[in-house]
């Protein structure tokens, strides 16, 4: 590590502590980008990095509301505004008992390379609440979407901040919200993204992510003049993310051995098929059930519960040849990434944020497997929530084929300019140097023509 980044990761965890998740993703980042700040001064000078690892705005607020048993329940809400220099703040919201301040600001400042990365207009910025949606019914659920707006909403706009979902926040909790603004401001508006399909929504919004994880996975393999087709595939959750990147795999002929939760996982020999799938999906979506039903309806299948404490992750030890991390952060350590090499794996591509800790990302850099950072390979999701935002605008919605054709274009160039940056940079094939150099340069530049603001 240089000097220069020995330094800032004093001062950043000096000024930010207990935000380990932050220092992470800070820390990633920088190492990236040491390769330009030797090449382009300007950039040191006017202290790009120190001003973009700053949130522009931070909001916290509180969020009461009563239960079913009408009890007072109070959790913490938040919104990021991380970066607005290419355009409004936009990210998504996230409900999860683990949300706090750190998680939310490593998201947002992820969030702010990604969007860059899409080529479209769109800046940074992230939020939530340690609230947990499992097991409350949808009343209480909106009940408390409705307290967390009547505080978001003074902060947000279509032109200032254009929240969206993530863990624990899907169609349900995005119309609670939706609805609850509008009532509000008494204005119908494209403020939020993720919105259902007649009141705003853009077809293929839950599909992107998922989808975009297996669009990058197949142009990296392309590079080596090789497809999806019949290749074993590891995927861990089972939520949006899970659900599409599975559906897109098994359409491009690839096999899906696993799925899971923050419970466990299952491994299913036989592969997971387009109706198993079906499964799944209502499950998941509809039940609101656990991951475990399926081996009890599958006998191809086997559950094997998961111990959070654990040194390693059983689902990540298994022959294959690609794995879509797809549940959350830090879900493959060292001890997995290592796994994954040992049983033959060559290709992974991120649908979740940063799920590979900083060792295991060392560790798919020196093996020189195609790794496909989640800056980069999950940034479909916002793509197509920036297409939501255009459709808005014109007030014309596009056919599901036209935002397919628009994603997997994007999904194409942000790969193109991964790969090419990395080799200017005199790293071919490091996807990672790719996205961080490639997302910064942009940002860098705009917040250069802006002055110090
Ligand atoms: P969902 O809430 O739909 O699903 C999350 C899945 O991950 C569930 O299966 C959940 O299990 C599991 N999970 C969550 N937290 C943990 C944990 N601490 N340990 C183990 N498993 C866990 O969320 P999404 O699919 O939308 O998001 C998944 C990932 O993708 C996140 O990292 C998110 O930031 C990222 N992402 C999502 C985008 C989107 O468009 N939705 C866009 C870009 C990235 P359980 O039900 O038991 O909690």
């Amino acid at each position: 590590m240089s000097d220069y980044i020995q330094d800032l990761m004093i001062e950043v965890k000096a000024k930010n502590p207990s935000q380990p998740e932050f220092h992470q993703a800070v820390e990633e980042v920088a190492e990236s980008l040491i390769l330009v700040l030797d090449r382009h001064p300007e950039y040191r000078a006017a202290k790009i990095l120190e001003r973009i690892i700053e949130p522009e705005r931070v909001i916290m607020f509180r969020v009461p509301w009563v239960d079913d048993q009408g009890e007072v329940q109070v959790n913490r809400g938040f919104r990021i505004e991380m970066n607005s220099a290419i355009g409004p703040y936009k990210g998504g919201l996230r409900f999860h008992p683990s949300v706090n301040l750190g998680i939310l600001k490593f998201l947002a400042f992820e969030q702010v390379f990604k969007n860059s990365l899409t080529t479209l207009p769109m800046g940074g910025g992230k939020g939530g609440s340690d609230f947990d949606p499992k097991g409350k019914n949808d009343n209480e659920v909106m009940r408390f979407c409705q307290s967390f707006m009547t505080e978001l909403y003074r902060h947000i706009g279509p032109n200032t901040d254009v929240p969206a979902g993530d863990i624990g926040v899907g169609g349900r909790e995005i119309g609670y919200l939706f609805g609850q603004y509008k009532k509000l401001r008494n204005e119908f508006t494209g403020v939020l993204t993720g919105k259902g399909l007649n009141w705003g929504g853009s077809l293929i919004r839950p599909e992107a992510t998922g989808f975009g994880a297996v669009y990058f996975a197949a142009e990296m393999l392309k590079t080596r003049k090789d497809t999806l087709e019949g290749k074993k595939c590891l995927v861990s959750g089972s939520g949006n993310v899970a659900q599409f990147t599975t559906e897109k795999l098994l359409e491009l002929g690839a096999r899906v051995l696993t799925l899971s939760d923050s419970s466990g996982y299952i491994y299913d020999e036989e592969g997971i098929t387009a109706e198993k799938l079906e499964f799944v999906k209502e499950l998941k979506n509809v039940r609101r059930g656990r991951i475990k039903e399926y081996a009890e309806k599958y006998s191809s299948a086997v559950y094997e519960s998961v111990d959070a404490t654990a040194d390693h992750s059983p689902l990540w030890d298994h022959k294959a040849d690609c794995a879509f991390p797809s549940a959350t952060q830090n879900e493959i350590n060292g001890k997995d990434a290592q796994n994954l090499l040992n049983n033959g794996v060559f290709v992974v591509s991120e649908g979740a944020n940063m799920p590979t800790n900083l060792e295991g990302v060392k560790l798919f850099l020196s093996e020189g497997i195609l790794y496909g950072p989640g800056k980069a390979a999950n940034a479909g999701g916002v793509a197509v929530s920036g297409l939501e935002m255009t459709q808005n605008t014109m007030r014309l919605p596009w056919t599901r084929e036209e935002v397919d054709q628009r994603l997997q274009q994007i999904m194409k160039s942000i790969h193109e300019t991964c790969k090419v940056v990395a080799e200017r940079f005199g790293t071919p094939g490091n996807y990672v140097n790719g996205a961080n150099i490639g997302g910064f340069l942009k940002v860098a530049d705009a917040m250069i023509d802006q002055g110090i603001v």
